[in-house]
């Protein structure tokens, strides 16, 4: 992967991370003398780090960098992200959303319909998923659908109904964003921006994400290899939000019996990569709520930090993704399975807050209608 610097043939990436306080005058400085020596150095603003493609072998310079003030570490690597690793960053990203917690150790739950598909719904399934236990409700307002002759979302209408619905309920809303045009209205009315697999390599839209200060859930393309998935994380970082996760929802494979193939693998070799939590995504990779729990109870003891499973209360007439969806009573199933196993996994309990469930959800929605 070549990321500038022609010429250079070296994949090693040299990277500095700058010492606290650093002024733009001592890395102006640096980048001069960095020249000057063959290098040439390249600063992301806002990230506190450089890097520079390898032209020669580095021991020397590597030396006389670490023993500059302005520096606080200096070292070389193989691997084309930087910002996304483990070189980066040791310790696990965990990103708080209006107190609520994703990454760090203890599993959160997203839960919601893949569609806004009117206010009393979505508000219902807000009580059904927050009352289950979801830590955020996730739903669509523009949906990237593979036939045009498809619902398409609520659009702006949905982006109401789920700011309404989250101040409502006091859930953090989820919400994917399919244009830099929509961006700002879409990073207004929700706590978490979603790009979806379709768009895991929309570039020009992972750079906007960059100057938004909302956190990310960046959906790895069916057709993208978990390199190109963390570089897209990279694109998102680099642009200066360090607050991005990454979800598996299942690859395109030889095997069409599911939807999509769910790549447990991509679990623990993410969570091996990179400090960026992981969500896993069941009902996109199954596209059958017969299979959702089974997956989502192995993406849990493969290591994921947060479910995103999708739920609707009457999933024969959804308006998109029904065929996956969990009728309320299954999702609180599968909560309940998850609260027997993650003692066993030796993780936390869960971080919703747990509350008995109340027959009067479905009552709500039967007599409000849609
Ligand atoms: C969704 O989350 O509803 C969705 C469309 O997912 P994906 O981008 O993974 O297909
Ligand atoms: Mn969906």
């Amino acid at each position: 992967m070549n990321q500038g610097n022609r010429g250079s043939t070296s994949s090693e990436l040299l990277v500095l991370q700058f010492a606290r306080n650093v002024s733009r005058e001592a890395i102006a400085v640096l980048g001069e003398r960095s020249r000057g020596q063959g290098l040439d150095l390249r600063v992301p603003p806002g990230t506190g780090m450089a890097f520079a493609r390898l032209p020669f072998p580095a021991a020397g310079l590597l030396k006389d960098l670490q023993a500059n003030s302005s520096i606080a570490r200096a070292w070389v690597q193989q691997v084309p992200w930087i910002l996304a690793g483990r070189d980066w960053q040791e310790e696990d990203t965990c990103i708080e959303v209006r107190g609520r917690r994703i990454g760090g150790g203890g599993l959160s739950l997203i839960a919601g319909p893949c569609s806004v598909e009117s206010a009393t719904q979505l508000s219902h399934m807000a009580h059904v998923v927050g009352e289950a236990g979801a830590d955020f409700l996730r739903a669509g307002a523009f949906k990237p659908r593979s036939n045009p002759y498809d619902f398409q979302g609520l659009r702006k209408k949905g982006l109401e109904y789920l700011r309404e619905t989250s101040r409502e309920s006091g859930l953090p809303v989820i919400t994917e964003v399919m244009s830099v045009a929509d961006l700002d209205a879409v990073a207004e009315h929700c706590d978490v921006i979603q790009v979806g697999a379709r768009l895991c390599q929309h570039f020009d839209l992972l750079h906007e994400l960059g100057r938004i200060g909302k956190p990310v859930l960046l959906k790895r393309g069916f057709g993208s290899t978990l390199d190109e998935l963390l570089l897209a994380a990279e694109h998102i970082l680099s642009s200066g939000n360090p607050r991005v996760m990454l979800c598996e929802r299942g690859i395109r494979s030889f095997e069409h019996a599911a939807r999509f193939t769910f790549d447990l693998n991509a679990i623990p070799i993410l969570k091996s990569l990179t400090h960026l939590p992981v969500v896993a995504d069941p009902s996109h990779a199954t596209g059958d709520r017969r299979f959702v729990p089974a997956v989502a109870r192995g993406a849990v003891a493969a290591g994921a930090d947060a479910l995103m499973v999708e739920v609707h209360a009457d999933p024969e007439e959804a308006f998109s993704d029904g065929a996956q969806s969990l009728e309320p009573a299954a999702f609180r199933a599968l909560v309940n399975d998850l609260e027997l196993l993650l003692p066993a996994l030796g993780r936390p309990p869960l971080r919703g807050k747990r509350t008995p469930a109340s027959p009067t959800a479905e009552d709500l929605y039967a007599s409000r209608g849609r």
